[in-house]
């Protein structure tokens, strides 16, 4: 089966190209699992997605934890263009867990400038966690506007825009299996 078919085909004609396959996210995935597994043997994590980007990572990720784990989530938005993060962020749904002397690992879908996980690791920060790690599938190196240092890492990206695997273009394409950029018309359909 090519990358392509792997796509549902009401959004097969969108794709202009698939850059990650599901195979490849499904063993990365196994692989940061398998490695989290061992550096917190014997503790428990908190694994805290931010939504909506991060729900099939998490899913994903936690179905590959060989340690105790709880989940919980956080919403956030930021002010600004689409497809670009403006680094003020609003909190839209809070914890509900109080993460004092846990083991916590935010779970990002793409760090892009990183203003929006550097928001997010200094406020968690605040309430104190045993410790705090962050994990996301992508990174977009280039973008970098603040340093983050992020444990776990999927895939590298160049700068670029991409959709799938939880990534939206107005809340569509979360649902493929891949990592995938969209034609240039269909922004303009949107
Ligand atoms: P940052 O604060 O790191 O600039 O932005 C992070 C957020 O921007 C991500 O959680 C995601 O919602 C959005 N984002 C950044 N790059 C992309 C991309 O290539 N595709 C999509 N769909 N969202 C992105």
């Amino acid at each position: 089966m090519s990358d392509l078919d792997a796509i549902p085909a009401l959004h097969r004609d969108d794709i202009e190209s698939v850059l990650i396959s599901s195979d490849r996210i499904e063993a990365k995935i196994a692989e940061l699992g398998a490695r989290m597994s061992q550096d917190y043997t014997g503790r428990d994590i908190l694994l805290v997605a931010v939504l909506k980007g991060a729900f099939l990572v998490m899913a994903d990720l936690a179905r590959h934890l060989e340690v105790g784990c709880s989940v919980d989530f956080m919403a956030v938005s930021s002010y600004g263009a689409a497809t670009s993060s403006s680094g003020v962020v609003r909190i839209l749904k809070d914890l509900d867990t109080d993460i004092e002397g846990k083991h916590v690992v935010i779970v990002e879908d793409i760090v892009d400038s990183g203003l929006t996980l550097d928001y997010l690791v200094k406020n968690l920060r605040s309430r104190k966690p045993a410790s705090l790690e962050l994990m996301a599938l992508l990174t977009k190196p280039s973008r970098r506007e603040v340093d983050l240092p992020v444990k776990y890492v999927g895939f590298e990206i160049p700068d670029v825009f991409v959709v799938g695997y939880g990534l939206d273009y107005d809340e569509r394409y979360r649902n493929l299996p891949c990592i995938a950029t969209l034609k240039p018309e269909v922004y303009g359909a949107a």
